[in-house]
């Protein structure tokens, strides 16, 4: 395992799911791991506290990612209790299920912003300290609807799609400075996000379960360990798409 003792990562979206297994995975890696929760405190306080635990430090911390302002609020004070961040994973995300007759441009915008916005904000936020240090490892937790169409919606495959432009934008021009940009591409991983259809999902994925998040934890720890790797998608998906 990668070994990040001394670094300092912020997971967006870390109370449950998905970002809660790569915090998990951070801090038993070594790295002081900060939180990031929207409305879920007691949940993201427990995350923080398991890494505690575990000897590592940690804190949680409430910002609507979608926001500008609580992004600013949320790097100053993550710096200020943990240390300048190395490492960022732009997890939080949400997948308002919508058909083409019911879409609105609330819904649009809202996905948009929270999925796609929240990932520049954040990166910008946190660039000037990784540029002044000459490392960073940067991952967007995107999707596999970034190219295929998937459940959710247009919206969603726009938003997931949008992450991997971001991407690739970010990683060419900082390819040179010691910053790696990639996205880890789940698809249907067994969280709240997949609902009550479980079962329904889990027939169509060709290993014949759902994924795990601590599976995607784990390809995003692999990410981060590896200085040569940037601009790339893994997809983490039990076969379903070979792109
Ligand atoms: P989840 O279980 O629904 O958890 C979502 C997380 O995002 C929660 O921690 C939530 O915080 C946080 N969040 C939502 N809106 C936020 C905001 N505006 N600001 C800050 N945090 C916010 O989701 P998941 O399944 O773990 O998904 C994590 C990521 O993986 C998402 O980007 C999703 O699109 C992507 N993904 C998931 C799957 C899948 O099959 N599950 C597949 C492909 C991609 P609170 O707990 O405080 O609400």
């Amino acid at each position: 395992m990668t070994d990040l003792a001394g670094r300092v990562a912020l997971v967006t979206g870390a109370s449950r799911g998905i970002g809660r297994a790569i915090a998990l995975a951070l801090g038993e890696a070594g790295a002081a791991v900060a939180v990031n929760y929207v409305e879920r405190a007691a949940d993201a306080e427990a995350v923080a506290g398991a890494i505690r635990q575990a000897g590592h430090a940690a804190l949680a911390v409430k910002a609507d990612v979608s926001r500008s302002a609580d992004v600013t609020d949320m790097v100053h004070k993550v710096e200020a209790a943990l240390g300048p961040i190395d490492i960022l994973v732009n997890n939080a995300g949400i997948g308002i299920m919508r058909g083409l007759d019911d879409l609105t441009e609330a819904d649009f915008d809202r996905t948009i912003a929270v999925n796609l916005k929240s990932a520049f904000l954040c990166t910008q936020a946190v660039l000037p300290g990784m540029r002044a240090r000459s490392f960073g490892r940067i991952v967007n937790i995107s999707s596999g609807a970034a190219r295929g169409a998937g459940m959710v919606g247009a919206h969603y495959n726009a938003s997931k799609a949008g992450m991997e432009g971001l991407t690739r934008g970010y990683a060419a021009r900082l390819a040179k400075e010691g910053i790696t940009v990639n996205n880890v591409a789940p698809s249907l991983i067994d969280t709240d996000m997949i609902g009550a259809r479980r079962a329904e999902v889990a027939a169509r994925i060709p290993v014949g379960r759902l994924g795990t998040s601590e599976e995607v934890a784990q390809a995003t720890l692999m990410v981060i360990g590896n200085a040569y790797m940037t601009g790339q998608t893994v997809q983490t998906n039990g076969g379903l798409h070979f792109n």
